[in-house]
C-alpha cells in the first residue's frame, strides 16, 4: 500500500507554530547540496523559507483524487486551498536528491504569477510531508467541460476564448523558461469562463512518487499518450524513464494541439485505440484524421501546425495566440442538427 500519509494526514492543529517554523528553517539550510550552494551564491534558501508552510498549519479535509504525483486534498490554510501531497519513494536510496529536485520545483513555482496559472501559495518541504499548497479550483476541468457541454463545442467564440487564455498562460510560462510537460485538459480548470492552468513543471517530481511505476515500465494511459509529441513518444519506445523524456516548449505546443482537437470534437484523438497503435502511428507522423471534423480550414490549420512532426515546425505560443485571435468569431461548424461524427454523437 501507500506509505506515509493515509493515516497521518488527517486534521492537524497548529501547535506552537513559531517554534516549528524555526526548526524547519534550520533544516532547509542544512539539508541539501543544491540549496546550500545557491545559498552561498545569494539567497535561494531565504526566499524558499518564505514559501515554507509547516505541515502542522494545514488542515486536510476531503481527498479529491490521486494523480501521478500524489494525492490532492481539499483543505484550509488561511481559507480554502488545494493540497497536493507527494509521497516520497520509500525504496529510494537517494532521498536527498529527490528532496533537492522538489525544492527546485518549488523555487520555480514561486516565480509564477499569471492570471491563467494556478496560484501557488507555498509548500511543505520537510520529509516525509512534501506538499504543494495552491488555491482551490471550484470550477470544472476542461476535460469535463468539453465532454459534457455538447452545444458549447459548436460555439467557436467560446472555444477561441478558452484557447487564447491557454496560449497566454503557456506563453508566460515559456517566457519564464518553464516547460509544462503535462499540459492536458485534466490540468486546466474553467472558473466562470476563466482558464486556470495547473500542474506546470511538476512532472520531474514524478520520480519522488511511487505507485505509478510498474517495474521499469512506464505507466501508459491513452489519456496521457495523446498529448505526447512524436519525439517524446519515440523515447517511450526505447524504454526510457519518464524523467528523461525530451520535453520541450515544442512538446507543450503539441499538447496544446490535442487540447484544440478536444475543444472541437469533445474527445481525445485516436479514441479507443490501444496504446501500441497510438505509439506506432504518432511515432511515424501519422495523425488523427480530421476528415470528419466540421471546422474551417484556418481552424484545422492551427491544429496541424501544433501537431507538426518536426518540433521546429510547431509555432511558439506567442504566434499561436495571434493565429487563434485572427480566427473568425462565428459558428464555423455545422449546427447540432447536422451532427459531426467522429467518435460520438454531439447530441449525447
Ligand atoms: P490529474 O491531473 O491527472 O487529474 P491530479 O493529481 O493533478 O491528477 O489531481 C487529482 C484530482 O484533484 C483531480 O480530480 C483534479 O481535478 C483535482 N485537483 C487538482 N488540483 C486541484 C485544485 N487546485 N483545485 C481543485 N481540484 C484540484
Ligand atoms: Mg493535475
Amino acid at each position: 500500500g501507500t506509505n506515509t500519509s493515509d493515516d497521518s494526514n488527517k486534521t492537524l492543529v497548529d501547535s506552537n507554530a513559531s517554534e516549528k517554523t524555526l526548526e524547519r528553517e534550520d533544516s532547509i539550510d542544512s539539508q541539501d547540496g543544491i540549496i546550500h550552494h545557491w545559498d552561498r551564491g545569494n539567497s535561494l534558501s531565504v526566499t524558499l523559507k518564505e514559501w515554507d508552510i509547516p505541515f502542522e498549519q494545514l488542515k486536510l479535509m476531503d481527498k479529491i483524487g490521486t494523480g501521478r504525483f500524489g494525492t490532492v486534498y481539499k483543505g484550509t490554510w488561511h481559507g480554502q486551498v488545494a493540497i497536493k501531497m507527494l509521497h516520497m519513494d520509500p525504496d529510494s536510496d537517494n532521498n536527498q536528491a529527490q528532496l533537492s529536485a522538489f525544492k527546485l520545483e518549488v523555487a520555480m513555482l514561486k516565480n509564477t504569477r499569471h492570471e491563467n496559472l494556478l496560484l501557488f501559495m507555498g509548500a511543505c518541504m520537510k520529509p516525509p510531508h512534501l506538499a504543494i499548497v495552491t488555491s482551490y479550483c471550484s470550477g470544472q476541468t476542461l476535460y469535463t467541460y468539453v465532454r459534457t457541454n455538447a452545444r458549447e463545442k459548436f460555439n467557436m467564440n467560446k472555444t477561441i476564448m478558452i484557447a487564447q487564455q491557454i496560449a497566454q498562460g503557456m506563453g508566460y510560462l515559456h517566457a519564464r523558461g518553464i516547460i509544462h510537460k503535462d499540459l492536458k485538459t485534466k490540468n486546466i480548470f474553467l472558473e466562470n469562463g476563466k482558464v486556470v492552468i495547473t500542474d506546470f513543471g511538476l512532472f520531474s517530481v514524478t520520480k519522488i512518487c511511487h505507485g505509478n511505476r510498474k517495474g521499469d515500465w512506464l505507466h501508459i494511459s491513452p489519456g496521457w499518450l495523446c498529448y505526447l509529441s512524436p519525439e517524446v513518444i519515440r523515447c517511450l519506445h526505447s524504454g526510457r524513464s519518464k524523467v528523461d523524456l525530451p520535453f520541450s516548449e515544442k512538446s507543450d505546443v503539441y499538447a496544446f494541439g490535442t487540447i484544440w482537437y478536444e475543444l472541437l470534437v469533445g474527445d481525445w484523438p485516436f479514441r479507443n485505440q490501444p496504446p501500441e497503435c497510438i505509439i506506432w502511428q504518432v511515432g511515424r507522423g501519422i495523425k488523427q484524421s480530421l476528415g470528419s471534423v466540421m471546422a474551417s480550414k484556418e481552424v484545422k490549420d492551427v491544429l496541424m501546425d501544433c501537431w507538426s512532426y518536426q518540433p521546429d515546425d510547431r509555432p511558439q505560443f506567442r504566434a499561436l495566440l495571434k493565429l487563434v485571435e485572427k480566427l473568425p468569431k462565428k459558428r464555423l461548424v455545422r449546427s447540432p442538427s447536422h451532427p459531426v461524427h467522429l467518435s460520438r454523437s454531439v447530441d449525447s
